[in-house]
């Protein structure tokens, strides 16, 4: 274990547990271990939702909630660059990215404080109706209930920000399940909410066998949501096993960008360049899939190439690196294979610098290539000429998956076509679709999942309106 390595026990019912079995979290980038945690199971899961049910018999008031998530939202903020430096070591982030998550982790916080403070239900117009006459009714949000959470490896501290403090700004208490390459970020998430005051069982961060946590997820039926971030066969799984629980899926994208002739082109290839490569393409919003009005097209490729060339690729804790290693051998093996299966023309990348795959330019492959229509999530682009906006926009529609989509152009009304006609969960115009602001209504329709993340529309997922009929005198 290397000297700055650190230990994590896992968090039960308030208390820092072992279980004499330890899990290595291990360097993506260089194998070294980087941390040990307790490793978990079924019996500490049962242990985590009997401990969330009991700690939602004495619900915690509004303002003390706020309060707590206010106080992690001011810890996150001191502790900055260790959680960034966590980040970058399980994830293989690239530091100056890490950095970035950490300070949206604190805004997720604080969004969320502030919808535990507005939290509240709604006047039913009962005159409207004729039956109605001579009642008040209004409803009361309650929060759903034990809420599971299940998260991904590529944004091991603000996914879990974004499970974790809406459930507590629902008044939810929440059992985690973390992503085993990465749970480090989650456990320092937990000891900064336990520092901030929260009281035993409302947070519990189990690590373990995937599947083991998450059969007790699915089948203890005090536990009433799921919310799962991840790859779309785990999630979309998960919740045909769960019919009775609402299961909320966040999943993935094979994110398109439409290029119009008429685009500010240098802006385009910026943006691309920017987002299709940042942590090695594997966000869920990584850029793609480009598609180029072919006037536009030779232009648009010239500009982006070099831009692509001048990416540092390298060491993630090297303070200029802004790609470094895939999460592990597996995804770096699939990624190459990909490329090397594809029919298009590789511009630039295709081959291994050292262990890390260069940033990657294909041109032209076909539809049914696995770059063209499964998520790669890895540092590749497809550039494609097309003859039409129309074109794009079908080609865009092609696959299964819709969770953001982008276009580029000078014209107010192909921005609206492509609003209103792509079919993905958020449009963004002359922006990248990798952009996400942390309060945004965030989620996709198709594969890609079923709901809306931002602490305003998680804590609605979170809670149920109760009606309330009053019969007035
Ligand atoms: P993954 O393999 O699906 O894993 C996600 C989580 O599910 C991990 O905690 C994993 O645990 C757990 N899991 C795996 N099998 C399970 C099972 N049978 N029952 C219950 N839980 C299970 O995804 P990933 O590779 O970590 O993340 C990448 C994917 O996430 C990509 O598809 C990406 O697009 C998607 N993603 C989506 C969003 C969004 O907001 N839409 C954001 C980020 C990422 P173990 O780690 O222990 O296997």
């Amino acid at each position: 274990m290397a000297a700055t390595a650190t230990e994590r026990k896992l968090f039960v019912d308030g208390e820092w547990i072992e279980t004499g079995d330890w899990l290595d979290v291990r360097s993506p980038y260089s194998g070294e271990v980087v941390g040990r945690v307790a490793k978990g199971g079924a019996d500490e899961a049962h242990r985590a939702i009997d401990a969330a049910e009991s700690a939602m018999r004495a619900p915690l008031p509004a303002h003390k909630r706020a309060e707590i998530l206010v106080r992690v939202a001011g810890a996150l903020g001191r502790r900055l660059e260790e959680a960034a430096k966590l980040i970058s070591d399980e994830a293989g982030k690239p530091l100056k990215a890490a950095r970035v998550e950490a300070a949206r982790a604190m805004s997720t916080y604080t969004f969320a404080a502030v919808e535990a403070r507005k939290l509240a239900g709604e006047m039913v117009p009962m005159d409207a109706a004729q039956a109605g006459e001579g009642k008040l009714a209004f409803t009361l949000r309650r929060p759903i209930g034990v809420v599971g959470a299940i998260s991904p490896f590529n944004f091991p501290l603000n996914l879990v920000a974004h499970k974790i403090a809406p459930a507590l700004a629902a008044g939810c208490a929440v059992v985690l399940k973390p992503a085993s390459q990465t749970p480090m970020s989650a456990l320092f998430l937990a000891e900064l909410e336990d520092e901030a005051g929260l009281p035993p069982g409302w947070l519990n961060v189990l690590v373990g066998p995937a599947s083991e946590i998450g059969d007790v997820l699915v089948e203890d039926e005090r536990v009433k949501l799921i919310t799962f971030t991840g790859s779309s066969s785990v999630g979309w799984k998960l919740k045909q096993r769960a019919p009775k629980k609402r299961v909320n899926l966040e999943l993935g994208n094979a994110t398109p960008v439409i290029v119009a002739a008429d685009a500010d082109l240098s802006l385009a290839a910026m943006k691309v360049s920017q987002n299709a490569f940042a942590f090695a393409g594997q966000s869920c919003i990584s850029v793609q899939r480009v598609y180029v009005e072919r006037s536009a097209y030779e232009e648009f490729v010239r500009q982006l190439v070099p831009l692509v060339e001048a990416l540092k690729v390298g060491d993630p804790s090297d303070e200029d690196t802004d790609v470094g290693p895939v999460i592990d051998e597996g995804a770096r093996e699939r990624i190459l294979e990909w490329i090397k299966a594809s029919s298009g023309q590789v511009l630039t990348g295709g081959e291994l610098d050292g262990e890390l795959i260069r940033p990657t330019v294909i041109a032209n492959p076909a539809p049914d290539d696995e770059v063209s229509c499964e998520e790669v999530f890895g540092p590749v682009c497809t550039v494609t000429a097309v003859d039409s906006i129309d074109e794009a926009i079908a080609l865009a529609n092609g696959t299964r998956y819709g969770l953001q989509a982008g276009i580029f152009t000078a014209s107010l009304d192909n921005g609206l076509r492509a609003a209103q006609e792509l079919e993905f969960g958020g449009v963004t115009v002359n922006e990248a679709p990798t952009f996400r602001s942390d309060q945004m209504p965030y989620g996709g329709v198709k594969d890609s999942g079923n709901t809306r993340e931002g602490p305003h529309y998680a804590v609605r997922e979170m809670t149920e309106a109760r009606l309330v009929v009053i019969d007035l005198p």
